[in-house]
């Protein structure tokens, strides 16, 4: 499937310290160790609505990941999926009339211009789980082989128990995970099943549903098996960072995880798994069955620089759970004024100490907060609030204008 454009991003003059990132499994910040290139996998969209807020500061988070790597000296391999079959999308399409194909292709166009807008780097594999599934009928035999698959109806099922690890990711008890289960895309009561966790690997075809031949039957893929099939492909095991949001914990990345794992006994799946943080709005959680979303769209079709709505989403910690306002989007909007009027001197406070600063805020865990108040600290300097400015280094316009592109994906 096509990404999206690549947006410039500067070299800077020194390279950034080794990156440290949150591991949900630990539960500890802990040192990313890439192997030469640095491999990530971001768990994609299910294409029936537009990006909202909440999937922008995920998306936004992993792009600080990106880039702190990039800054640091390495290569990157970055995957993104889309969901571009899935139950949520065709019951979407079936509501408004609309063909499901058509619908997964206007919402997934929409994605990639709010995601260039932001200025997020793009994957360099960004993949459909419609052209996966090839890859996702091989891994189920390999589940096959391995004694994990069976059968309900003409349904097949991933069973949890063969993986020795499972719940190693979320590190849920079993009776939390059966309370999360079906509001997530289980069902824990579907008669047949060996233990109520285990997923569908590969749905037969329904009635009215699309439907595709394969060795298993005409069907569609399960979701789970669809990123632990394209990560396998375009990754390998043992890749650095799986991530998503922080409601893909359980079941999502347990169960990509285990699948994995069965299939390839030998090594993790992923070195670490990094969550973002949930963001709210009238009081609740942002998400389609509450109603209460605020779409990036929607933003810039009321002429909002993308350069603000992003730099709202830095101001909030990746991992915090936060509540959007509009007044936090003003608030924006002022701060970029006053940082462009900083830059526009030309001549400003060293920018070099802010350089390190931010530098080493990203590298530790992502702490885009801490790194745009090292750059609100040299505005207010070179702005002189203090009634003292300072414009004792010539270049550090260009130094800044560099920095916030290349770490914090600020185009100024
Ligand atoms: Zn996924």
């Amino acid at each position: 499937m096509r990404s999206w454009p690549a947006p410039e991003m500067p070299t800077l003059p020194v390279r950034g310290p080794a990156v440290s990132l949150h591991d949900t499994v630990s539960g500890a910040v802990v040192p990313t160790r890439p192997d030469g290139r640095a491999r990530l996998y971001v768990c994609g969209i299910t294409p029936y609505d537009a990006t909202h807020i909440g999937h922008a500061a995920t998306y936004v988070a992993f792009d600080l990941l990106n880039r702190a790597w990039r800054n640091a000296g390495h290569e990157v391999t970055y995957v993104q999926n889309v969901t571009d079959v899935d139950d949520p999308l065709l019951e979407r399409a079936d509501k408004v009339n609309v063909d499901w194909v058509e619908l997964a292709e206007r919402e997934t166009e929409l994605f990639r211009q709010d995601m260039s807008a932001l200025r997020v780097l793009p994957p360099d594999h960004y993949i459909g789980a419609v052209e996966s599934i090839p890859l996702v009928v091989e891994l189920i035999h390999r589940l096959e082989a391995a004694g994990a698959v069976y059968r309900v109806e003409n349904d097949l099922y991933y069973s949890v128990t063969a993986d020795p690890t499972f719940g190693q990711v979320s590190r849920l008890d079993r009776d939390e995970m059966l309370r999360i289960y079906a509001d997530r895309g289980g069902d824990p009561d579907r008669e047949g099943k060996k233990d109520p966790l285990d997923c569908v690997l590969w749905r037969a075809e329904r009635p009215g549903e699309p439907a595709w031949d394969s060795p298993l039957g005409r069907g569609r893929p399960g979701w789970h098996v669809e990123c632990t099939a394209m990560a396998m492909e375009y990754l390998g095991t043992g890749f650095d960072v799986q991530g998503g949001g922080s409601d893909l914990v359980f079941p999502h990345h347990e169960m990509c995880a285990g699948e994995a794992q069965v299939a390839a006994p030998d090594s993790r799946f992923a070195q670490l798994y990094a969550h973002a943080g949930m963001v709210g709005y009238d009081g609740e959680k942002m998400s389609k069955s509450k109603g209460n979303l605020v779409f990036v769209s929607h933003l810039r079709n009321s002429d909002v620089d993308p350069m603000a709505l992003r730099l709202t989403l830095l101001r909030h910690h990746y991992r915090a759970d936060w509540e959007w306002t509009d007044q936090l989007l003003w608030d924006s909007v002022d701060t970029l004024a006053d940082w462009r009027k900083a830059i526009s001197l030309g001549a400003g406070a060293p920018a070099g100490p802010v350089v390190e600063a931010v530098l080493q805020a990203l590298a530790d865990d992502l702490d885009a907060p801490r790194a745009t108040a090292a750059v609100d600290a040299w505005v207010a300097a070179t702005l002189g609030t203090d009634g003292l400015a300072d414009t004792s280094d010539a270049e550090a316009a260009v130094t800044m204008l560099r920095l916030l592109d290349a770490a914090l994906g600020l185009a100024l």
